[in-house]
Formats: structure tokens, C-alpha cells, sequence
């Protein structure tokens, strides 16, 4: 295994440094990037997608290119219209509802981000479940017109019951994001009728297949989104958005920008606002730049034999 340990542009999540293990197959590398406080139970699906991946047991693509959407972080208008400028992509996630800011805020952001965009670009919104369910109500009705038009809002209150909530007060789409984490979860938002469209992430939900699974017996439509993963990890996002049998929507995977570094030859970036259906070729001499300490591959090391072994415990 290789574990590189690459520095963010910036704070996400509460994450500087994004930690990933790369894992050798048959097919190439897999990488496996649970989160550093994730328990091995947590952190167990995500090594089944890394070891699907290195397998190459990916189903087979139905689209060669995977439209993606820029995200426009928690910034003034000027700097929001910048973003969505540069980032040439067709669809924007504008965050809103972030500790500290205004609904006026929020409100101005959005009129920079459709300006950017013109009007047939989409823009939809991600609250983090930032809002309780009378506040989402109210703001969304706000964010609605500031948009001229939301594609939909991601994640408004932080329940699957909220969420629900706020889904039968207002017309605009809601999108279910932290509300999914675990291969269970989806099902939960289906049979609360808790939003019009899932957000799955294929690390924590255990692979490319068992997300095409989920997906089809949920009979949501998915937007496919990354974990922060590095070009390794993404390719696995992009095939399960280049498998689905029908993608309305611009997912959530142009985030390798996020990061300073890659361990791709070619990084799986954004072009025309699409990603293209690939498998990164890992370029050894960045393996060497990312390489993380000795004492985080030694932590590593102990994570992956833990989580393995709990693996093979589930197994039998
Ligand atoms: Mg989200």
C-alpha cells in the first residue's frame, strides 16, 4: 500500500490535510480514505469500494463524459462570480446557511453566481443542514427568487424527518446529503419521502455496484459526489455516474481542484464542465512528492489491518 497525505487549498470540513490509501490490484489502484476519526466499522464499506476499484470491477460505462458542478464556497459575490467564472462549468453549488451569515448574505452570493452563469446555467444550493425547518422554509423562498430558480436544495435541515418536513412546504426539489452515510440510509429517505434526489457517495455506501444497487431500488434520480478523494478515488465516483442508467443532474465530483497535489499523470479535472469516463494512470514520481511519514503510514498500516480484518470477520 501507498499513503500519501496531501495539504487542501482550503479548510473543508475541518480537514487540511487530506490523508488517502492507495491500494494495488489487478486492474490498478483503489483508494481507501475513510475519514481519520471514522470508527473500522465505518471505515469497512469504504474499503470494499477500494478493493472493488484495484479489482476493476466497475460495471460497464453508459456515457463517456460525466457533467459536474463548480462549488462555490461561503465567499462575497465578487469572489463567488470569480469561481463560477474560472470553474466553466454549466452548474453551480452555491453554500449557503454557513455559521456566521446573513440570510442577505446568502441572497447576494446567489445573484453573483446566476449573474456568472447567465440563465440557462443551473444553480442549486447546499444549507448542511444548516437551517431548522421553519428557517428553510423562509429561506429558500428567498434563495429561490435571488437564483432566479434553484435546480434544488441540498441537505436544508439536518434530519431525514426535517427534511421531510421541509420537502412537503416547499416546491423546489430537496436533495438528501448528510441524510445518507450509511448503505441503509437511503432507503430511510425513500420510505420518508424525504427528498426528490439522493446524493451518494460510493466510499462510505461500499462501491461502485452497491451503489448502482441502492440506486435502483430507491428509484430516486442520484447525484454521485466525492468524499475528497484524490484522482484514484474520483474515477470510482465517475463510474458509477457513467453506469447509471440516467444522470439528470451535474454531480458533485470536480473536487481534486480542492486539493494542492495528485497522484495522477493526468488529474480527473473539470473540462467543459465534464469529467471524462477514464481511469487515472498514477504517476510514481507524485506517489514519492504525497508520500506520507513513516509514523502516518505506520497508522495507517494499523487502521487497514483492523478494518480488514473486521472485513474478513463479515465475510464469514
Ligand atoms: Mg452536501
Amino acid at each position: 500500500m501507498r499513503v500519501v497525505s496531501i495539504p487542501m487549498r482550503t479548510r473543508f470540513r475541518g480537514v487540511t490535510v487530506r490523508e488517502a490509501v492507495l491500494l494495488p490490484g489487478a486492474a490498478g489502484w483503489g483508494e481507501w480514505s475513510p475519514f481519520l476519526e471514522y470508527s473500522a466499522l465505518v471505515a469497512e464499506p469504504w474499503l470494499r469500494c477500494a478493493e472493488e476499484a484495484a479489482a476493476g470491477d466497475w460495471p460497464e460505462p453508459v456515457r463517456d463524459a460525466v457533467p459536474v458542478n463548480v462549488t462555490v464556497p461561503a465567499v462575497g459575490p465578487e469572489q463567488a462570480h470569480t469561481i463560477v467564472t474560472r470553474g466553466g462549468c454549466r452548474t453551480a453549488k452555491v453554500k449557503v446557511a454557513a455559521p456566521g451569515q446573513t440570510l442577505a448574505d446568502d441572497e447576494a452570493r446567489l445573484e453573483a453566481v446566476r449573474d456568472a452563469l447567465g440563465p440557462d446555467g443551473r444553480v442549486r444550493v447546499d444549507a448542511n443542514g444548516g437551517w431548522s425547518v421553519d428557517d428553510a422554509v423562509a429561506a429558500i423562498a428567498v434563495l429561490d427568487r435571488a437564483a432566479g430558480g434553484l435546480e434544488y436544495v441540498e441537505q436544508p435541515s439536518p434530519s431525514v424527518e426535517d427534511l421531510a418536513a421541509v420537502r412537503r412546504r416547499v416546491s423546489v426539489p430537496i436533495a438528501a446529503d448528510e441524510s445518507i452515510r450509511r448503505a441503509e440510509d437511503p432507503y430511510r429517505v425513500r420510505d420518508l419521502a424525504a427528498a426528490d434526489i439522493a446524493v451518494l457517495k460510493v466510499q462510505p455506501l461500499g462501491g461502485v455496484r452497491a451503489c448502482l444497487r441502492i440506486a435502483e431500488e430507491i428509484a430516486l434520480p442520484v447525484v454521485v459526489s466525492s468524499a475528497l478523494e484524490t484522482s484514484v478515488g474520483i474515477a470510482a465516483g465517475v463510474a458509477l455516474a457513467a453506469a447509471l442508467p440516467e444522470l439528470p443532474y451535474a454531480c458533485g465530483l470536480a473536487t481534486v481542484q480542492l486539493l494542492t497535489d495528485d497522484v495522477a499523470v493526468v488529474p480527473l479535472l473539470p473540462v467543459d464542465g465534464a469529467l471524462p469516463v477514464t481511469r487515472p494512470v498514477v504517476d510514481e514520481a507524485a506517489l514519492e512528492r504525497v508520500a506520507a511519514s513513516a509514523e502516518r503510514v505506520g497508522w495507517w498500516q494499523a487502521r487497514y489491518d483492523e478494518v480488514s480484518a473486521l472485513r474478513q470477520d463479515r465475510r464469514s
